[in-house]
């Protein structure tokens, strides 16, 4: 099963949150539209649910990874004009499942942050690439996300303890974009913020310090910018977004 078409992008949003399971999901998937978001004058938070702490190509020491990938996401995400950025503790790295703690978390930042769009991975399984977008994290992390949204964080009795202890009222999103999901048909154009994108990369430097990643990810998206009918040349990502009512 895919996701249904992309509804029209809501053009009343304040604030976004980004949800994803480890730190450079945000930015290979989504960097360059949230550039435009944060130009555009919208709130932008991120919320990493793990810190990363089984990637990398080099020999770092394995118990400095999370540190390093902490302050990697910190600068990238800076390198978009982001400066909320929040990690989850407790979720390792390689283990993530949509667990009721899991949800209970996203809903606590949810209600928190009241974001009116959230952008998250895709729960769904991409069958033609199993490698990338559809890592188990990802698809745990977009179905415990999709289960916050509704209906925990909107139902006030759904972890009452968010609303009798800490004092957080229940919050409606109104629309959610899947990144790495099947058929992505939602597409941004980022050709002007390609440079930043870009920087946002390189600052994941225990991750993308090996290899030319503008050149290996340049091809996709030009191909999503041309699907899309954008002008020769541009660059764009690619979404599904829903309502959630
Ligand atoms: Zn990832």
């Amino acid at each position: 099963m895919g996701f249904p078409p992309s509804a029209a992008p809501l053009d009343d949003v304040k604030r976004v949150l980004c949800v994803f399971a480890h730190p450079d999901d945000v930015d290979f998937g989504a960097a360059g539209t949230v550039a435009t978001w944060v130009r555009d004058g919208l709130d932008v938070a991120y919320l990493l649910v793990t810190r990363g702490d089984a990637g990398g190509f080099d020999d770092t020491p394995r118990h400095e990874m999370p540190v390093l990938r902490e302050a990697e996401q910190r600068a990238a995400a800076a390198a978009v004009g982001v400066t909320q950025v929040e990690f989850l503790d407790g979720y390792a790295d390689g283990m993530l499942s949509p667990t009721i703690s899991l949800r209970r978390d996203i809903a606590r930042a949810i209600r928190r942050l009241r974001p009116h769009r959230v952008l998250t991975n895709s729960p769904l399984r991409r069958w033609e690439r199993i490698a990338g977008p559809s890592h188990p994290d990802h698809l745990a992390v977009g179905e415990a996300t999709t289960c916050a949204i509704y209906p925990d964080a909107r139902n006030p009795f759904a972890f009452p303890e968010l609303l009798l202890e800490e004092r957080l009222e229940p919050w409606v999103v109104s629309e959610i974009w899947y990144h790495g999901g099947p058929s992505p048909d939602h597409a941004v154009d980022i050709t002007q913020a390609w440079s930043r994108k870009l920087a946002a990369l390189v600052a994941h430097t225990s991750q993308t310090a090996h290899e030319d990643v503008a050149s290996r990810l340049r091809p996709f998206l030009e191909q999503n910018a041309q699907k899309a009918g954008f002008p020769e040349g541009s660059v764009a990502e690619a979404f599904t977004v829903l309502p959630t009512a």
